[in-house]
């Protein structure tokens, strides 16, 4: 496997404009992320998520340290097209990413700024659309989709512009538990069909369970780094950083707890069935 991203030491303050006086929003962050891989990010609200992310395609630039994507430093003026056709971003809110009337015009948008054939326009946001399971809304307006089937066009438009890496930033933040399930069913998908390393940054625990590798952030830093497993065997110190774990594996936890025999970091409840039963 090779590294499609580096972030080495990052550093970023945000400055006021008034005082000049700076926060620092991220300090001292290092890790990697292999080419194909789906890695998680979870944190508290202002633990620095959305300011990584930005730094991660080229929207912001470190004020220490160095991000490589692919090869490619970001903070070099050079590379800041490159970078950004290589790792594209999704965020919160679909309704402030959609552009057009039309499904497939609005997914034509991205590729259309950068100048590809139409021909070509034609194939991508035709695969981009069934990707993500949208393709019989082609025609539709968006404004009158659900907010996980607007999300889902929001995702077709970075994936029409085929980057290796898409970073969702809290995709599923304003969507209900169907918008949610939707999205994620097509994250995961990107991944696992398309090839596409995924960066997932989300509040909710159950979406992080099928990463590859887990970081939690607290405070600008990464205080928290491994698999799922490792990651939710570990409930009292997630607590500490006022984050919860995903349900069954909170269940599982109380029952080990009360005495059952259990072992820790149970992710889904097939496990905790197969579990339960070896104790009877
Ligand atoms: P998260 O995405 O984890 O909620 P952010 O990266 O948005 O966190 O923010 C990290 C910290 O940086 C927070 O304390 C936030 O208030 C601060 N911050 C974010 N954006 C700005 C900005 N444009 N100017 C000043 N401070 C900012
Ligand atoms: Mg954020």
């Amino acid at each position: 496997m090779t590294d499609f991203i580096k972030v080495e030491n990052l550093v970023f303050d945000y400055i006021k404009s008034e005082d000049e006086s700076t926060f620092r929003a991220i300090d001292d962050v290092s890790f990697t992320v292999e080419k194909g891989s789906f890695t998680a990010i979870i944190g508290q609200n202002g633990s620095g998520k959305s300011t990584l992310a930005k730094n991660i395609n080229g929207l912001l630039l470190p004020t220490a340290g160095k991000i490589y994507v692919d090869g490619l430093d970001s903070a070099d003026p050079e590379n800041i097209w490159e970078v950004r056709q290589r790792v594209a971003m999704v965020f919160q809110n679909p309704d402030n990413q959609i552009v057009s009337s039309v499904v497939e015009d609005d997914v034509a948008f991205g590729p259309e700024n950068l100048g590809v054939d139409p021909k070509e326009i034609r194939k991508r946001v035709d695969e981009a659309l069934k990707s993500v399971e949208m393709y019989e809304f082609r025609r539709k307006a968006p404004h009158l989709l659900s907010g996980g089937q607007k999300q889902r066009i929001a995702i077709a438009g970075a994936v029409a512009m085929e980057p290796e890496c898409i970073v969702f930033d809290e995709p599923t933040a304003m969507l209900d538990p169907n918008g949610r399930k939707e999205v994620i069913r097509a994250v995961r998908a990107l991944n696992d069909v398309e090839g596409i390393t995924v960066i997932l940054i989300t509040h909710y625990m159950e979406e992080v369970i099928h990463a590859d590798h887990v970081y939690v952030m607290d405070k600008g830093s990464v205080k928290m780094q491994g698999t799922p497993k490792e990651i939710f065997s570990q409930v009292e110190k997630l607590k500490e950083l006022r984050l919860s774990v995903p349900q069954v594996t909170l269940l599982s936890y109380e029952l080990k707890k009360a005495g059952v025999p259990l072992p820790d970091g149970i992710l889904e409840t097939e496990e905790l069935i197969r579990e339960l039963k070896k104790v009877q």
